[in-house]
This record gives structure tokens, C-alpha cells and sequence, in this order.
């Protein structure tokens, strides 16, 4: 409880009125969620330490290869690399789709494996480039998934504000009960992306993990998803997947992968000034940069 009381204090350091409120009510079930999940999530931090991996289909292939990563607790990790070098895959350990061959991945020093999946999957968020919208309303799939069933329609809705996803859902002819079409074709990629972080809000997990989307949105999709998101990353233990020069110069830490390792890791001007291979691929353009 004085871990999340932290954290609070964090989240209340920054916010508007709005936000504190929508943190506000959630405190009493976070502290729920805390006792039966949070033993040390809100607090550790969250190391790779010396982890292999080969996809069980290809045994031989090692992807990553003795891989040593740490995420300071409350701060933003931003991933990059060249295609291939084992980004996405390292994303596919932290959601525990896998496991390493080697190695550990560990939140405050305890292996994320003496977590049953069910209780990892309240300890983690992942909000990807095309988030997966069911076929049922809006605000049901903003609530999609949740442990906590008795969410109200007070709590989505305070969720879908700070998503910046409130005002287009409200001028729909149904609103939150505007039935969304097949893998979310009603919408645009950006009102899907700000869905899912709505989701994400809602299910305030402490470690995040995001996949940013390469496809250019138009400028004011782009400032509105830009926004949630940042609302979502206050506070929480976050990995983020790469693709925009803002993201990396506003990381805590930018880690650069190559060839299942981190070949380099500092600020987006600490790995300028190194003129390695962050500064190449970021002179090369071979991020997808705007
Ligand atoms: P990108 O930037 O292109 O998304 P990435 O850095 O995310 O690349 P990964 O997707 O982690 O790279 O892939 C690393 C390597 O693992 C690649 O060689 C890829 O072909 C291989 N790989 C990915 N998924 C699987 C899988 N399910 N089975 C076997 N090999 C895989």
C-alpha cells in the first residue's frame, strides 16, 4: 500500500482535475488489485538479465543473445533497431507469449515467472501499433477484458476523456453504445489507437508496453494520440517500441537493439555524441522518422 501510495503521488504531482479524479476512483481498487497482484510491480524495476531466446519453431536461430536490459521503475525505455534485431521479440517476453531459453526477466529482483499468468496479465498493458477492437460496443470494448467486471460507465467514460477518444465517441448518432464493425472498420487508426488507451487507463497496469505506430496519422489524429498517450505513460514502467523522433528524445533512456543485444543505451544527444549505430540509423533515416 505505501508502494502504490507512491505512485498516487506521482500521478497526482502531474494531473489535471480530470485526471485526478479519474485516479481518485480508482484508487480504492487499485489498492485491491495491489494486495492481490502488485507485490512488487508499482515499485521494481524490470531487468532482462543475460536473456537468450530462439523461437521453438527455429531452436537453432538464436534471436537474442545474452540480452541485459533494465527499466527504471516509473521511467519510458525507448526501443529501436534495425529490422530484425529482435524489438518485437523482446515485447513477446515481457507479455510472457514465451519464455526465455536463458536468462531471467525480473520485476524488484523476483523472476516474472513466480507470477501466474493471469496475475502478469494485470501487471502488464500492451498497446499495440493496430489494437484489436471487438465486435461490441464502444464502450464495451473500452471495459473489454478488465479483471475488475463491476467497471461503470462512469469509470469508461472518465477513461475515454483522458484518451482524447470522449468527444468523437459522444458525437456518433449511439455513442458508447455505437456498435463497432469488424476489427474496428467504423473507425479511424487513430480513434482505434485512442480506444485502446482508454482501455489501457482503465486497467491501470504499472508496466506498459507500447508498440507506436509507423503509418503517419494526420497532424491532429497525431497531437490527440500523442496526448492519451502520454497520459498513459505517467508514472508507469514503460517500453516503447520506436518510431517517432519525439518519442526517443523524450525518453529517459533510448536502447538500442542489434543482433539479440543492446548494443547502446543513453539519451537521444548521449548517442548522437557516440556517432555509433544509433546515430547512423538516425542519419540514415532508417527509422521511420518524420
Ligand atoms: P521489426 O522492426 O522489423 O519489427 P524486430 O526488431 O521487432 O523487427 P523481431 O520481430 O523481434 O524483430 O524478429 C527478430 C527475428 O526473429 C527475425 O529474424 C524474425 O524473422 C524472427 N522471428 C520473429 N517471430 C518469429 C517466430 N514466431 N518464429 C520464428 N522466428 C521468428
Amino acid at each position: 500500500t505505501k508502494l502504490l501510495d507512491e505512485n498516487y503521488k506521482l500521478f497526482l504531482a502531474d494531473s489535471s482535475t480530470e485526471k485526478n479524479q479519474y485516479v481518485n476512483m480508482h484508487y480504492m481498487s487499485d489498492l485491491k488489485s495491489a494486495t492481490n497482484v502488485g507485490r512488487v510491480a508499482w515499485s521494481g524495476d524490470v531487468c532482462l538479465e543475460d536473456v537468450y531466446f530462439s523461437y521453438p519453431l527455429r531452436p537453432d536461430v538464436e534471436i537474442l543473445n545474452g540480452l541485459n536490459l533494465t527499466l527504471k521503475c516509473g521511467t519510458v525505455t525507448a526501443l529501436v533497431g534495425p529490422s530484425g534485431a529482435g524489438k518485437s521479440t523482446i515485447v513477446q517476453l515481457l507479455a510472457r507469449f514465451y519464455e526465455p531459453t536463458q536468462g531471467r526477466i525480473t520485476v524488484a529482483g523476483e523472476d516474472i515467472r513466480t507470477f501466474d499468468k493471469s496475475e502478469w496479465a494485470c501487471v502488464v498493458s500492451i498497446v499495440n501499433q493496430d489494437p484489436v477492437l471487438f465486435s461490441v460496443s464502444l464502450g464495451e470494448n473500452i471495459a473489454y477484458g478488465l479483471p475488475n467486471d463491476n467497471v461503470s460507465k462512469n469509470d469508461v467514460i472518465k477513461a475515454a476523456k483522458a484518451a482524447n477518444a470522449h468527444d468523437f465517441i459522444i458525437s456518433l448518432p449511439q455513442g458508447y453504445d455505437t456498435l463497432v464493425g469488424e476489427r474496428g472498420g467504423l473507425l479511424s487508426g487513430g480513434q482505434r489507437q485512442r480506444i485502446a488507451i482508454a482501455r489501457a487507463l482503465l486497467k491501470n497496469a504499472p508496466i506498459l508496453i507500447l508498440d507506436e505506430a509507423t503509418s503517419a496519422l494526420d497532424a491532429v489524429s497525431e497531437r490527440l494520440v500523442q496526448q492519451a498517450l502520454n497520459h498513459l505513460m505517467k508514472g508507469r514502467t514503460t517500453l516503447v517500441i520506436a518510431h517517432r523522433l519525439s518519442t526517443v528524445q523524450n525518453a529517459h533512456q533510448i536502447a538500442l537493439c542489434s543482433e539479440g543485444r543492446i548494443a547502446e543505451l543513453g539519451t537521444h544527444f548521449e548517442l548522437l555524441a557516440k556517432k555509433g549505430q544509433y546515430a547512423a540509423l538516425v542519419g540514415t533515416q532508417r527509422l521511420a522518422f518524420e
